[in-house]
């Protein structure tokens, strides 16, 4: 794993589209139960390097129901953008992740943790491209659905604070869903 890790480290695989140059931040270790993929870093977890150290990582932490301490401890918890790299911005805010990314690494990343029991897929990304024909329309539509792609899969909206007003417009998520969420990251970890 850490001949792997170094190896992404390096990488510059789609160094020309990359704004702010290539900076793969991405966590993870043999014995990690829980893989979380989100979306690709913003500007301020470029400059620290820590993945989620933002609003959003926040939010996320309490949805999960865990410390800083057990979110960061790779041991239990992997977490796995779609993108590695700051894609830039464009004009509706920050680009897709880059496609070259998740079919470069993450199957080999995945193939390295086999104690896994959880994929956590934030976003419609992920979504997509985990649950493939499985997945629904809509983000919505996918969350709603949840049950039916455990207990492998925990699909979830992702966790900014600009997504307030589907929070708002879709109460049930946080007093149904994330309840269930909570209760299977506890047994796991
Ligand atoms: S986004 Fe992924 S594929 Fe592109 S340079 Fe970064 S680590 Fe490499």
């Amino acid at each position: 794993m850490q001949k792997l890790l170094s190896e992404i480290r390096g990488c510059k695989v789609c160094k020309e589209h990359l704004p702010l140059g290539p900076r793969p931040i991405v966590t993870a270790h043999q014995n990690s139960k829980i893989v979380i993929i989100g979306q690709a870093p913003g500007t301020k977890v470029h400059k620290t390097g820590v993945p989620w150290d933002d609003p959003s990582g926040e939010q996320l932490r309490k949805w999960l129901g865990i410390s800083d301490e057990v979110f960061y401890d790779a041991s239990k918890i992997a977490l796995i953008p779609m993108g590695f790299c700051y894609p830039g911005k464009g004009k509706s805010g920050d680009l897709p992740p880059r496609p070259e990314c998740a079919p470069l690494w993450h199957k080999p990343l995945l193939s390295k943790m086999p104690n896994v029991e959880l994929v956590i897929l934030i976003g419609r990304y992920a979504q997509n491209y985990y649950l493939g024909k499985a997945a629904k329309k809509t983000l919505t539509e996918t969350v709603k659905a949840y049950k039916s792609y455990l207990p492998d899969y925990f699909p979830i909206p992702h966790p900014s604070p600009r997504n307030r007003f589907w929070l708002a417009k879709n109460p049930w998520f946080e007093e149904r869903v994330i309840p269930v969420l909570k209760k299977r990251v506890a047994d796991i970890v």
